[in-house]
Parts: C-alpha cells; sequence; structure tokens
C-alpha cells in the first residue's frame, strides 16, 4: 500500500508498539490525521515526557518522576517491611489492592539461566544494601508464580537466611505460570494473606 511518507512513517512508529498489527497501524494513523493538531501536539509532548520525566526510584527501583518516589518517601508506610516484585507494574498492581503498607524493592527481571540472567543482573545487590537497615523485620518475596519467579524467590530466600530477617513467599492462589501485575485484586490480597514462611 502506497502512503504519503509521513504517514507510512507514523504507521511504522504504531507498529513498534505490541499487539499493533498493520492494519490497526493504518487505523491509529488516519485517526491522528483527523484529529485536532493542539490534541496532536499534547500527544505527542505526553509520549516525550514519559521517556524524558520517567526514572528509577534509587532507593526501591519503582518508577517515579521524583526521586525518592511517593512510597519511599511516604513516612506513614510500614518501614518494617518490604515486598520484593520484578517489575514497577507489579507495584501498580499491589497498591490498586490498597492492603499493603509497607514498602518494595523492584527487582527489574527475574533469574533465568535459560536467558543467562544471573543474579548479578537484578538488582538483588541493591535489596541486601537495604537490609543492612536494622528497620526490615519481614522480606516478602512476591515474584511472579512461574519458573523464574520461583528460582528468584528460592535464591533470595537462601541469601537471606542467615540474616534471622523473616522471609515470606506470597500463597499460590496466583494462577501458576502467570503474571503477577495480571493478578485481579481479590486473588492478590488472598495470596499476600496467605503468605508462608520459607
Ligand atoms: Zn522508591
Amino acid at each position: 500500500m502506497h502512503y504519503p511518507e509521513p504517514l507510512s512513517k507514523l504507521i511504522d512508529s504504531f507498529m513498534k508498539l505490541p499487539g499493533i498489527g498493520p492494519k490497526t497501524a493504518a487505523r491509529l494513523a488516519f485517526h491522528v490525521l483527523a484529529m485536532k493538531e493542539d490534541t496532536v501536539l499534547e500527544f505527542a509532548k505526553a509520549l516525550v515526557d514519559v521517556k524524558r520525566q520517567i526514572r528509577y526510584c534509587t532507593v526501591c527501583g519503582h518508577i517515579t518522576d521524583r526521586d525518592p518516589c511517593y512510597i519511599c518517601k511516604d513516612e506513614r508506610r510500614d518501614r518494617t517491611t518490604i515486598c520484593v516484585v520484578q517489575d514497577p507494574k507489579d507495584v501498580i498492581a499491589m497498591e490498586r489492592m490498597k492492603e499493603y503498607n509497607g514498602l518494595y524493592h523492584v527487582l527489574h527481571g527475574a533469574i533465568s539461566p535459560m536467558e543467562g540472567i544471573g543474579p548479578e543482573d537484578i538488582k538483588i545487590a541493591e535489596l541486601l544494601a537495604r537490609l543492612q537497615d536494622e528497620t526490615i523485620q519481614e522480606v516478602i518475596l512476591a515474584t511472579d508464580p512461574n519458573i523464574e519467579g520461583e528460582a528468584t524467590a528460592m535464591y533470595i530466600s537462601r541469601l537471606l537466611k542467615p540474616t534471622g530477617i523473616k522471609v515470606t513467599r506470597i500463597a499460590h492462589g496466583l494462577p501458576v505460570g502467570g503474571d503477577l501485575e495480571y493478578a485481579d485484586e481479590v486473588t492478590l490480597s488472598k495470596a499476600l494473606e496467605g503468605r508462608r514462611e520459607l
């Protein structure tokens, strides 16, 4: 199909997004063409701003536009508990549930020998550094309920054994092989409630 160059460039850009094929990309591009210029500028600015202004919290690794993030800064939160997750999206899922009031630590991945991802490739050293702080009494391992997530939880629990800090793993109400961020609030809340000590 022959599109004027700017239009085909936009279509190519939309196709870089997950789940967007050529047909949808063309439909979206034509939709942009029909939008008001102000709206398009706002849209373009939002794309650039998200990239330029969002960074990772230097304490917990969650996404933020201010460092430390609002969770790390919140004095009303329970500073004796850290919930370890794989991805910033998992923090958002946990926060949506509104039942957990502790802190987080985002690993930015999971151990996966198949993909050549070792413990040093994710933020485990940063977690250990945070645990030097004597206020932490419990570490909740909320990595995904799949092989990589389980392996990561086991690895961390073994590392923490000598520290005497209580280490728990969220329960398996979660669909095995699944992704924490897609769990609904009830399932997630049950999984947190039913966590067991490792
Ligand atoms: Zn933070």
